[in-house]
């Protein structure tokens, strides 16, 4: 073709939350063409298959294009068809079933289900929406699927959210131990470079635990298959060894430590407050523990054996302590990455506390290679669902909204009365399903995700709220999925490069873009939906009386008004887009959302440790670390030298608590919610694939993509297909307590199952898996175990 004629621009992939970055080519108003961009540090210039085939995720044949309402005779009913509606008539009555749920209970009856795939700034207009405008906090991300149990874990160590290292601990690291992550699949950008780091050093070590064999372990050099949910074990065994073998840093367990016992089960990890943000008062200590000495830790993981863990895990002696080893020899520096396996677990917040139990011991952490890694799934789980605060828990910047200061700070940022933002905690994920089933909530707005897919056990708890007639569901979307199916609303939804847009990817880099092309026919983005939807409402609908009365100046104004065009928000004329980028939000308002909203955010984070740049320097960049201090970014947190917030002559500052400490936690192993027995004698996991992004909605509309991983499977081991009279290519029923689906026996490729585990990806809207999964969830977390529940495989 003619190349002359492309426009090359800089974005972030719209896929994993590695966060690679893509230079995109437009051609006549569509995009054509991506390849990795040489000049991120991320990826430098080099993609993993779904990145490769980004140009096509937009051009789906079966891509929505108007709204689509239920209609009977002409009119919405719960049981008509979809039929095409202008947005006109979408928002009158999408407006008219949100009011009459306000009428009759308030803010209350009304829920809001995102994603970490929302951009920066609609996260940030949509908890705006909910909880300043509607008075809801029963607003949450998917991410509580995904990362809830990580950001506890690191509210309950460290007092605040995210990683202190950086991928840069890669090519400085000596070991690599993943705990039930595959990389290779999941993370295959990060794990080219830790494969370019072992084989170009032989010194250095890949060790990979999990429930079954994948193929991460092609690298390992400590291949570790252990019985599910005993990682609780290993992770105390580990300790125990450290402590037994004098490998323990005692100078910097005793500068910045400090030792807990507590198994408290409180909601949502709160805890009081980091101690450089807004103080609260009278503010408990809710993340609870009792303060024990380093002899009692010892004395707690002192059963912890290598025989006992033997025993549990299943794993051989000799790798266990090669394993422990690692962590313990002072010259090794070690970097540990973990997902999914720790995070959906019913004790992830545990794994995760207990995983920087061992770094802290070893004093292997914030320096260059020493690095316990949360890895994040979603593109911007972390710019989005945790430093937005889109959780039901949550305001931005780890501020809470059961702690009045912080929701005072909110309301003076947002300009609005105090009293607005609610107290209580609003329902998680799985309990908001429930409320649904219930009718608690009725009116419901989905957008950036697909939870009749994703979610677990979904045809008994999910299913029956969609469709309960008390309830109108809303899904903005951008294809027919699932979940877009079984609303009595579709919104059709602008994607990626048609909107201009900012994530935040797991080593906290914000990364923007413009807008590239536009949206086809009435498609339009979240951000635009959300925006424009509060101008149907006003503050006497949402707001109580006596707040209205003492504060007449809002009186009658629109949401819209008091939200977004609010002397804040609007102070950025569309002028000061950078010339030469369409921006149809901005356009539409009159003024430069994207920046007002980003300017306004920022002011949560500037000054106490979560600092962003100035909206215009993420434009030139690509990608800034937070905290970004003087124009400069940060690399490894907590650590003198390099994290601008450590006092110089302290050497490490854990300043999310207040006494600079991180929490050593004493925490014990726990059964799992359910196990196999004689009838559901096999445990099931579920996960992703390579080639297909979550429930497989963009990449699933990818010729290739789809060629090359066109169905779900179950991955069985050969033994335990042959004693149920099955071979390779069968088909089969996989059922548990909760329900059943089909699909098809593989006990050869990619994974390599033990004995009594089996495995099956959930990208398949065909074969839905999590027909069949438990929803049971972390206590402290709320985040549901995918990895481990009992099923049955028969023959169809
Ligand atoms: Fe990188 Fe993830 Fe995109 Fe692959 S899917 S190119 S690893 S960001």
């Amino acid at each position: 073709g003619d190349l002359t004629a492309l426009k090359w621009d800089k974005a972030p992939c719209r896929f994993c939350g590695t966060g690679c970055g893509v230079n995109v080519a437009v051609k006549n108003g569509r995009v054509v063409a991506t390849h990795g961009d040489v000049h991120a540090e991320v990826n430098r210039g080099i993609n993993c298959v779904k990145g490769y085939f980004l140009s096509k995720i937009m051009y789906g044949d079966d891509r929505l294009t108007t709204p689509l309402l239920r209609k009977k005779n002409g009119v919405y009913a719960k049981d008509g068809d979809f039929t095409p509606v202008s947005w006109d008539e979408a928002f009158d009555v999408m407006t008219e079933q949100f009011k009459r749920v306000l009428k009759e209970k308030g803010g209350d009856g009304i829920g809001m289900f995102g994603s970490g795939q929302w951009t920066i700034f609609e996260g940030y207009a949509a908890n705006k929406l909910m909880k300043a405008g509607f008075r809801s906090n029963h607003i949450d991300p998917n991410a509580r699927h995904c990362m809830a149990s990580a950001v506890m874990g690191f509210m309950r160590t460290f007092g605040m959210d995210e990683p202190m290292g950086v991928y840069d601990d890669i090519e400085a690291a000596d070991a690599f131990v993943l705990w039930g992550s595959n990389m290779a699949e999941m993370h295959p950008i990060l794990w080219t470079r830790i494969t370019d780091r072992r084989l170009s050093h032989p010194h250095v070590k890949v060790a990979v635990l999990s429930t079954f064999e994948h193929r991460s372990f092609e690298l390992a050099d400590i291949p570790i298959v252990f019985k599910p949910h005993t990682d609780l074990v290993m992770l105390n065994y580990i300790a125990n060894h450290i402590i037994k073998s004098g490998k323990v840093n005692r100078d910097f367990v005793d500068k910045h430590t400090s030792f807990k016992r507590g198994n408290q089960d409180i909601g949502y990890g709160l805890r009081p407050d980091n101690p450089l943000e807004v103080k609260a008062k009278n503010a408990k200590d809710p993340g609870g523990g009792e303060v024990i000495s380093f002899d009692d830790f010892a004395a707690f993981v002192a059963p912890y054996t290598l025989e006992k863990t033997v025993e549990m895990t299943g794993v051989e002696r000799g790798w266990l302590e090669k394993l422990a080893e690692l962590y313990a020899d002072p010259k090794v520096k070690v970097m540990s990455t973990w997902t999914m396996g720790f995070n959906q677990h019913t004790r992830g917040v545990w794994c995760n506390n207990m995983i920087y139990n061992i770094h802290l011991l070893t004093g292997k952490i914030s320096t260059p290679g020493n690095s316990p890694f949360s890895l994040t799934g979603q593109p911007s789980a972390c710019g989005t669902a945790r430093e937005v605060g889109t959780f039901s828990h949550r305001l931005p910047a780890d501020m809470l909204v059961a702690n009045p200061e912080h929701r005072k700070h909110a309301e003076e940022i947002w300009k609005i009365p105090h009293g607005i933002i609610k107290a209580k905690p609003g329902y998680h994920a799985v309990e908001q399903n429930r409320m649904l089933k219930d009718g608690k909530l009725n009116a419901y707005w989905v957008q950036v995700n697909n939870n009749m897919q994703a979610a677990a056990n979904l045809y008994e708890e999910t299913w029956p709220g969609y469709r309960n007639p008390k309830n109108f569901i809303v899904v903005s979307d951008a294809y027919p999925t699932v979940t877009a199916q079984a609303a009595d609303l579709i919104l059709p939804t602008a994607m990626w490069v048609e909107k201009e847009g900012a994530y935040g990817n797991a080593e906290r880099r914000t990364q923007f873009w413009h807008q590239l092309v536009n949206a086809p026919a009435q498609a339009r983005s979240d951000l635009w939906q959300l925006m424009e939807f509060s101008k149907r409402f006003t503050t006497d609908e949402c707001w109580p009386a006596e707040i209205l009365a003492a504060n007449p100046q809002f009186k009658g104004k629109t949401l819209f008004d008091v939200l977004y065009r609010n002397g804040n928000v609007d102070r950025f004329p569309v002028s000061d887009i950078e010339p030469g980028y369409a921006n149809d939000e901005s356009t539409h308002f009159n003024f430069y959302v994207q920046k007002g909203l980003f300017e306004e955010y920022a002011v949560f984070g500037r000054g106490h440790g979560h600092d962003l740049a100035p909206f215009d320097d993420y434009h030139r960049a690509r990608g800034l670390r937070w905290p970004v201090v003087n124009g400069r970014e940060t690399r490894w947190r907590y650590r003198e030298g390099s994290d601008p917030y450590v006092k110089p002559g302290t050497g490490f500052q854990f300043y999310g608590n207040p006494d600079g400490r991180a929490v050593i936690w004493a925490l014990p192993y726990e059964p799992p919610a359910e196990s196999p027995d004689k009838e559901f004698d096999l445990w099931l996991v579920t996960g992703r694939v390579l080639e297909h992004w979550h429930s497989g909605s963009m990449t699933m509309r990818v010729p290739e993509l789809f060629r090359s991983f066109p169905t779900a499977m179950i991955f069985m081991n050969p033994d335990d297909a042959r004693a149920r009279g099955l071979k390779r290519g069968d088909d089969v029923r996989v059922i548990s307590r909760r329900g059943e689906m089909r699909t098809r026996v593989e006990t050869r490729g990619r994974n390599r199952m033990p004995p009594g585990v089996v495995f099956v990806p959930w990208f398949d809207a065909g074969q839905l898996i999590n027909k069949v999964t438990l929803d049971a969830t972390d206590p402290i977390s709320k985040q549901t175990d995918y990895k481990k529940c009992a099923v049955k495989v028969l023959s169809a």
